[in-house]
């Protein structure tokens, strides 16, 4: 007998993985009665510097923060450019504009999502005003990131990893986000380890890690857990910038440091629910499984449709897998189909034909680590189903 719909349980895009650790740990900081920015904090930083290798880390609000206060740092304002992809959340450019800085946009690479070390040398080549190069690690698959280093010593300019899924990428030269000269990460609701809103910033250079400490605090100079618990402690202090309001309250971050003692093992996990996804995937042509490069932190699974040998579109076969009970999403609606962006900077699809292809092509399937193997199983038959429904010249 077939289920009727209503019999068959949605299965969402993502579910967060919690347990009691991380409810005892925020009644503890209720009950301590300091909420806001203090010793958790501080103590999720040295954490995190510690499993990264990281000399400094920050904790900011959100990573989008985070990319604006360290690309402030790292000098991007008036007069200058960031160099990044379209194929990314759109708070990688807006990060810069805020700043009152200008973006320039690469193509990613044919067989990623990653931007093209080919694309970053000719834009570094003809405009001089590129202050930082912002790679993003699309679903924690880690950029082609010595080539980029080299260019950028090259062409004299920074590094700031768009980190924001790539926690844990480990490759062989360090953690994603600590390739650069600096690393976002988010702990938004979705990403791999979460804090429901929140985000790090890694960086190597002790000013810089002072800039962004003061900047994310309204420019004053000491921290708000100094002026309060420090030994003559006082309420004095001095504005030295016009600062923003970014930090990470003592209620959130003490979420982020139980969620990263589980880094690794939500890491194994997702690592192998990805591998079955593969191995499944890959035996039909009309599917591309997503690109795995060394240290993959795996924070989605994008799978690919191969449009030439359906009857559908990208559009109709996501829709389809919704209506059978898939949650779907889609990683990422590229720049230059967003109405600012397009105005701005005049861009269209036809100027990013990898990224453009890409879009046209991309499903975000349901993924989390605590996915059960049931779960993972009806992921694989719904897909698979549905491509082979559309198959063209199966006689359907
Ligand atoms: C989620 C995300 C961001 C923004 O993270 P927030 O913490 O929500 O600000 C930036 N870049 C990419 C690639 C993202 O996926």
């Amino acid at each position: 007998m077939s289920e009727s719909a209503s019999e068959i349980p949605f299965i969402p895009f993502f579910r967060p993985s919690f347990s009691n650790a991380e409810e005892e740990a925020v009644i503890r900081v209720l009950r301590s009665g300091w909420l806001t920015t203090g010793k958790e904090a501080l103590a999720f930083e040295e954490e995190f510097s510690r499993f990264t290798g990281s000399p400094h880390s920050l904790t900011v609000n959100s990573a989008s923060s985070g990319l604006m206060l360290a690309m402030d740092a790292f000098g991007v304002g008036p007069g200058t450019k960031i160099l990044t992809t379209p194929y990314t959340f759109i708070s990688t450019a807006t990060s810069a504009l805020h700043l009152g800085a200008e973006v320039a946009y690469a193509d990613i690479e044919r067989a990623s999502y990653s931007i093209d070390p080919e694309r970053v040398e000719r834009a570094l080549k003809a405009d001089r005003s590129i202050k930082a190069i912002v790679p993003v690690h699309v679903a924690g698959n880690v950029c082609d990131m010595r080539a980029i280093r080299t260019l950028a010593d090259r062409y004299g300019v920074r590094v700031i990893e768009d980190s924001a899924h790539s926690f844990p990428s480990r490759t062989a030269d360090g953690f994603a986000g600590t390739l650069g000269d600096a690393g976002v990460f988010s702990f938004y609701a979705t990403k791999t380890i979460t804090t429901g809103e929140g985000g790090m910033v890694t960086v190597k250079d002790a000013d810089a890690a002072d800039r962004i400490r003061k900047m994310r605090s309204h420019g004053i100079n000491r921290t708000i857990w100094d002026r309060y618990t420090a030994k003559g402690a006082s309420w004095k202090y001095d504005v030295t910038d016009a600062g923003w309001k970014c930090n990470l309250p003592d209620l959130l971050a003490v979420i982020g440091r139980v969620q990263l003692t589980k880094a690794d093992e939500f890491f194994e996990k997702r690592s192998r629910i990805a591998r079955r996804l593969t191995e499944a995937f890959s035996r039909y042509d009309f599917l591309t499984t997503p690109p795995d490069g060394p240290g993959n932190a795996w924070h989605l699974y994008l799978i690919r449709i191969v449009p030439e040998l359906l009857d559908v579109g990208r559009d109709e076969f996501a829709e389809e897998l919704q209506a059978k009970g898939l949650g779907t999403s889609m990683h990422f609606i590229p720049h230059f189909e967003m109405t600012y962006m397009k105005n701005r900077y005049h861009i269209s699809r036809d100027d990013f034909p990898e990224a453009a292809r890409k879009y046209d092509t991309s499903i975000t399937l349901p993924f989390w680590p605590d996915m059960t193997d049931e779960t993972v199983g009806r992921v694989i038959d719904v897909v698979v189903e549905t491509g082979k429904r559309h198959y063209k010249g199966n006689g359907k």
